[in-house]
């Protein structure tokens, strides 16, 4: 199957020769079509699928006809962060670059007025999340009564974030007699209501099991003890003797984490980012971008930030919190292992996560291999750091400072939301709903929060020297080997590119 038979116009089939793609992915192979045709589709595809395309190219191709007037957009695409929708607005400037379409992006955290201008103009495809589109009906300055078609991507992912009262709104506020695009990874009974109240009988297209993690993606549990400073220590650790480690996400369950994570990887010299909901989008699409670079070879992240991100090589995920959601799990592991590259995907696991990752295990219907070895983490010496057993010897006089905080961690108080700066000017019941991603909403406090970091700890021989761009003998994240392990030699269940440790014999769960 080529592009050039599934109905897409000229222009549009010249713009992806121009990419480099030859052959559509089975979700473009089945969605493009109906699209085309008119039809509603309900698309169940996770990210890195090609489902962006699979609804921009057949969107160009209907948006060759016609025109846009002011204030009333012919396309709307709803989705869950700024991230997402940014990276869709890249694929209609990609495929769109030989077509005059005016492409808005309605994104929180940018300012009212310049979107205002923008929306004056006239739009072909307004690209929403969903507070910030609604703020825009609110004051008047957009009419949805002239959309034609209308896209809601990650619909899966707007349920964990409260958004599908918005969702409903939206979906009101557009004519009945819209054409409806719906992706979502997965199918809970929330997500097939909404399908049954507002698709007109959808062309069903579905490309791979939903919440299956990618074969070529190695997995292993590393057991830890439950306090924050442990799993910190042990995922140092890890990082430093992780083998083929070339670029790494490391996901924790809330942004109070995130921030903490990255802070304390700083201190200890590695080169690392922070992506999550509250920091402002400049800040955000620097880091991502760094990231994409490879200026910074690691980037923490939480969930929201980061999902359905497109990072096309990331070579390791490292599941600093389990998540509490399963489905998080299979998105999660999924940045790595992408388009049939292999990765590696290091859960750190503590007594307390064995619900989760039961649940996870029943999910991905396969049981994850369990790290066994020298990883245990000791008790904090009595100078107070948290030093790897192998480096004390080593540094015997080096003594640390500072008082072991135990416990801090595990206080918690309400935080700021996700999506707060978007939410900004918005009515209270959306703040509400934009808040209400679960994982995010409890954090400790900034009061209490005291980084251990400001203890003397390990020797940083990491932070000597910045990163070079290339990023290819970053010493704190273990040297790269060569790229067969990664790519081309390396067999699913191929554990080459393990750390040693983490290979010894397993001890199963029941044995521990
Ligand atoms: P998505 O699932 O939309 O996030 O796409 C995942 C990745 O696949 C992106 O980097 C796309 O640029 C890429 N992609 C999309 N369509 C194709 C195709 N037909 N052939 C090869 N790569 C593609």
């Amino acid at each position: 199957m080529s592009f050039s038979n599934l109905g897409l116009s000229e222009k549009v089939l010249a713009a992806v020769a121009a990419t480099g793609y030859t052959t559509p992915t089975p979700i473009q192979e089945q969605a493009i079509p109906h699209v085309l045709a008119r039809k509603d589709v309900l698309g169940i595809a996770q990210t890195g699928t090609g489902k962006t395309a699979a609804f921009v190219l057949p969107m160009l191709t209907i948006l060759e006809k016609g025109r846009a007037r002011a204030r009333m957009p012919r396309t709307l695409i709803l989705e869950p962060t700024r991230e997402l929708a940014a990276q869709v607005k890249e694929n209609f400037d990609r495929y769109g670059a030989g077509q005059k379409l005016n492409v808005a992006l309605l994104i929180g955290g940018v300012s009212f007025g310049d979107q205002d201008a923008k929306l004056t103009r006239g739009v072909d495809v307004l690209i929403a999340t969903p507070g910030r589109l609604l703020d825009h009906t609110e004051r008047g300055g957009l009419l949805l009564t002239g959309v034609e078609l209308l896209v809601i991507d990650e619909a899966d992912r707007m349920l964990d974030m409260g958004f599908i009262p918005d969702i409903e709104r939206v979906c009101k506020l557009v004519p009945f007699t819209r054409q409806t695009l719906f992706f979502t990874a997965t199918m809970p009974p929330e997500i097939r209501r909404i399908t049954e109240t507002f698709l007109h009988n959808p062309q069903k297209v579905e490309v791979s099991k939903p919440a299956t993690a990618a074969v070529t993606v190695t997995q292993v549990q590393v057991p830890a003890g439950r306090e924050a400073h442990e799993k910190r220590e042990l995922l140092r650790r890890l990082l430093r003797e992780a083998k083929d480690l070339k670029n790494a996400i490391i996901f924790c369950n809330r942004k109070r984490e995130v921030a903490v994570v990255h802070k304390s990887l700083q201190k200890h010299g590695f080169s690392v980012g922070a992506l999550h909901g509250d920091m402002d989008q400049s800040a955000r699409t620097a880091a991502l971008e760094q990231f994409r670079k490879g200026e910074l070879p690691l980037l923490v992240a939480s969930d929201v930030a980061a999902r359905g991100l497109d990072i096309p090589e990331v070579s390791h995920v490292f599941n600093f919190d389990v998540p509490h959601h399963a489905d998080d799990y299979v998105h999660r592991i999924g940045r790595t292992g992408r388009a049939g590259r292999t990765g590696t995907a290091i859960s750190i696991v503590t007594p307390l996560d064995q619900k989760s990752m039961v649940a996870i295990e029943k999910l991905i219907g396969q049981s994850i291999p369990r790290a066994e070895g020298d990883y245990e983490i000791q008790a904090e010496s009595s100078d107070g750091t948290e030093r790897p057993r192998e480096a004390r010897g080593r540094e015997r006089s080096r003594g640390g400072r500072g008082k072991p905080q135990r416990g801090r961690d595990r206080e918690r108080s309400h935080e700021p939301r996700e999506a707060r700066g978007e939410a900004r000017h918005s009515s209270e019941t959306r703040h509400a709903s934009e808040a209400r991603h679960a994982s995010d909403a409890r954090q400790p406090s900034e009061a209490r929060h005291r980084s251990d970091d400001k203890r003397k700890a390990e020797p940083r021989h990491d932070a000597r020297q910045p990163v070079p761009a290339n990023n290819s003998h970053v010493p704190s994240i273990g040297r790269p080997e060569p790229r067969r392990h990664r790519e081309a030699d390396a067999e699913p269940g191929d554990h080459s590119h393990l750390p040693a440790f983490l290979l010894r014999p397993v001890r199963s769960p029941a044995g521990a």
